[in-house]
C-alpha cells in the first residue's frame, strides 16, 4: 500500500534521498505474508495484510530519531502445504530464495546495514532463517527474521487444543483481520475445525520429538486449523496492540544493534 506522506515507505522516496539516507543506525524491513487460503469466512490476502498492516503500524509508533524505513510487502510466499485449495498462489522454494536473496543485495548495494524480514506466514520461516545466514555470508548485512507478531503474548486467554492446534485461520488470525478489514470477513461460515491428529507423545505436526510434515488437505477439508467461530473484532484490536507494541520495541533494538568486534557490515 502507498501512503503519500509516509516517509517510513521507502519506495516513496527518489533515489537521491534513499542515497542520503543516515543508514548507520537503521534498519531496513521487508514485510511478506502469503496469498493463500485461510478457509471459507477469511481472505487470501490474509497473511500479507497482516504482514503488512501490522509493520506500517509499528512504524507509526516509531520515535521519530528511530531510522525503521519498509518496503513494498512481498505478498506472494510459500504456501505449497496449502495446495489443492483455489486461490493459493504458492512461490517454489527456489523462486522466494531467489526473490530474498535480490531484494537483500538491493538492500547491500544502496548502503544499508541492516536488514529485518517481518514475517506472517508459517510456511516461509524455515526458508528466511537459512536466507537469512546465506544473506549475513553474502552480503555482510546484518539480517534479522521475526514473526509480525514478534514474540508478543497473547492477551486473550485461549483453549489448550487453539493453543495446540489453532494455527491457521483459527481464533487469532480470524480476530486480526475482523479488527483490520471487517468487511473482508465473513463470520457467518466461520468453521471450528481441529485435526484428527494420532495421539501420541512423541509426533506432532508442529512441535514434537518427531514433527510429520503437514499438507492442509490432509487434515482439514475447510482449510480452516482452530475454532474460527469465537474470533471478534474486540480480541484482534487487543492483539493487534500488543503485537504492534512489541514489534515497535523489537525493531527499536535491531535498529542500532552491532555485533561488537565484527570485521564486517
Ligand atoms: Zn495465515
Amino acid at each position: 500500500m502507498v501512503l503519500l506522506r509516509d516517509e517510513r515507505f521507502l519506495p516513496n522516496l527518489t533515489w537521491h534521498e534513499i542515497r542520503d539516507l543516515e543508514k548507520e543506525n537503521g534498519v531496513l524491513v521487508l514485510p511478506i505474508g502469503a496469498i493463500e487460503q485461510h478457509g471459507p469466512q477469511l481472505p487470501t490476502v490474509t497473511d500479507a495484510l497482516i504482514a503488512e498492516r501490522m509493520t506500517m503500524l509499528a512504524l507509526e509508533r516509531l520515535q521519530p530519531e528511530i531510522k525503521v524505513w519498509r518496503l513494498a510487502t512481498q505478498s506472494y510466499g510459500k504456501s505449497n502445504e496449502h495446495a489443492g485449495y483455489p486461490g493459493t498462489f504458492a512461490l517454489s522454494a527456489s523462486t522466494l530464495i531467489a526473490v530474498v536473496r535480490d531484494i537483500a543485495l538491493g538492500a547491500k548495494l544502496a548502503g544499508f546495514r541492516r536488514l529485518a524480514f517481518i514475517n506472517a506466514h508459517g510456511g516461509n520461516t524455515a526458508l528466511l532463517t537459512m536466507m537469512a545466514r546465506d544473506i549475513r555470508v553474502e552480503t555482510g548485512l546484518l539480517v534479522f527474521t521475526l514473526f509480525s507478531s514478534a514474540g508478543a503474548q497473547d492477551p486473550i486467554e485461549i483453549t489448550p487444543e487453539e493453543a495446540k492446534f489453532g494455527i491457521h485461520a483459527g481464533d487469532w488470525e480470524t480476530s486480526i483481520v475482523l479488527a483490520l478489514e471487517p468487511e473482508l470477513v465473513h463470520m457467518e461460515r466461520a468453521v471450528k475445525s481441529f485435526p484428527n491428529y494420532p495421539k501420541s507423545n512423541n509426533l506432532s505436526l508442529t512441535q514434537g520429538n518427531a514433527v510429520s510434515a503437514w499438507l492442509t488437505r490432509d487434515w482439514s477439508p475447510t482449510g480452516v486449523f482452530g475454532d474460527s467461530t469465537v474470533a471478534s473484532a474486540e480480541k484482534g484490536r487487543a492483539r493487534l496492540e500488543a503485537c504492534v507494541v512489541k514489534l515497535a520495541e523489537v525493531l527499536s533494538e535491531i535498529s542500532t544493534f552491532e555485533i561488537p568486534g565484527a570485521v564486517d557490515g
